[in-house]
């Protein structure tokens, strides 16, 4: 991915979105429209850009923003749109273009899911003002932490590399304890260790020793916002984007041994638009015994995440509100978070490991 700016990376995904968002020159209490079915860092960010997040439903049997729903909730403070790739599947981007072409609303492309799907042969990220990429866990391309951006906008561009310079390097303390984290996690993480890493992780994280991936949604936005992406992470970076097409072979052949083995029981998969070429992030299934599915991957010690497990993740009841989400207000999406599971794709998922998977599964 020759068109990531090698020059503007920042320390999280959620930092270069609310980069994007000021030098589109958004004012306050401007609002963002963003589908529910998120987590989040994305509403984090827009809030911290000092805007306001609008939730917009799914698709009827998709995870991606419904161009309908979209175009009946706009209005005139609605200033940006940003637009989700879910699990790396595209949305209906060429739909959502046209109706914020209407009313001249920028878009802006969530690729924390996708480097490389396509639709109608064009690459996610190149359809709106900007793109961001997301480099921490459980990304297709992991540095540990980092955010990345893909800029389609010259003017855009020039602002965001003049507020680059006042972003500073993350401290030594911070440093350290993510170059720990990596090497730990690098050692030990294998499908089969999911779900006890997955505990140790977040009772470690609550904790404070290590760096998670949820901030409490405060009045100040988190010192993060003014930092730069670690330079190790950076290094990674680098290299990793050049394995990107190997990255993208293994993920696809996964997706092929699960989608195989679905055509022969009872869950089914997510609706991708007509012209889809699709790198998944993981595979995602509707089932109708979500619970049961978890219990069953705990128990067998298979690698199957439950997240979005509530509209704008991890957030629930008041929380959810205290972020503008009201609740019955995107169905779909809620309706996703009750059925939606995901397998894993990633490099460490070998071809027997995704054999063995599909097979727990039926
Ligand atoms: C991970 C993710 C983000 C945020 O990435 P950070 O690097 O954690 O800020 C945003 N959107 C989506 C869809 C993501 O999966």
């Amino acid at each position: 991915m020759d068109k990531i700016s090698s020059n503007l990376l920042y320390y999280r995904g959620r930092v270069g979105l609310r980069e994007i968002l000021i030098g589109l020159e958004l004012q306050p209490g401007d609002i963002v429209a963003t589908q529910a079915f998120t987590c989040s860092a994305v509403p984090e960010a827009i809030l911290a850009a000092e805007c306001r997040p609008l939730y917009i439903d799914l698709e009827d049997g998709g995870v991606n923003l419904c161009p309908d729903n979209l175009e009946a909730r706009l209005s005139s403070d609605v200033k940006c749109i940003v637009v989700q790739h879910t699990f790396g599947i595209p949305a209906q981007i060429d739909r959502i273009v046209s109706i914020a072409a209407h009313r001249d609303i920028p878009i802006v492309e969530d690729c924390c899911h996708t480097l490389d799907s396509k639709l109608n042969s064009q690459v996610v990220g190149s359809f709106g003002k900007a793109a961001f990429y997301s480099h921490e866990w459980g990304k297709p391309i992991v540095c540990g932490v980092g955010g990345s951006l893909r800029i389609n906008d010259e003017n855009l561009k020039v602002k965001l590399l003049s507020r680059y310079q006042k972003f500073n390097e993350p401290g030594m303390k911070r440093s350290i304890r993510l170059r720990a984290q990596f090497a730990a996690f690098s050692l030990l993480y294998r499908p089969e260790f999911y779900w006890p890493i997955k505990r140790a992780f977040h009772a470690l994280s609550r904790k404070g020793v290590a760096e998670g991936n949820y901030n409490d949604l405060g009045s100040e936005p988190s010192p993060e916002f003014g930092l730069r992406m670690p330079k190790t992470c950076r290094a990674r970076l680098k290299s990793k984007l050049k394995n990107l097409v190997n990255t993208t072979q293994h993920s696809r052949q996964i997706a092929e041994i699960y989608a195989e083995s679905l055509n022969s029981h009872s869950m089914h998969s997510v609706i991708q638009p007509q012209g889809a070429e699709t790198t998944f992030s993981r595979f995602p299934l509707w089932t109708n015994d979500k619970q049961g599915i978890i219990g069953k991957a705990q128990r067998e010690n298979i690698e199957v995440a439950d997240w979005y497990a509530t509209p704008i993740h991890p957030f629930t009841g008041n929380d959810l509100a205290s972020i503008g989400y009201t609740f019955g207000s995107c169905p779909n999406a809620e309706a996703a978070c009750e059925r939606i599971v995901s397998l894993p794709v990633h490099a460490k998922t070998s071809i027997k490991q995704a054999k063995k998977i599909a097979s727990l599964l039926h």
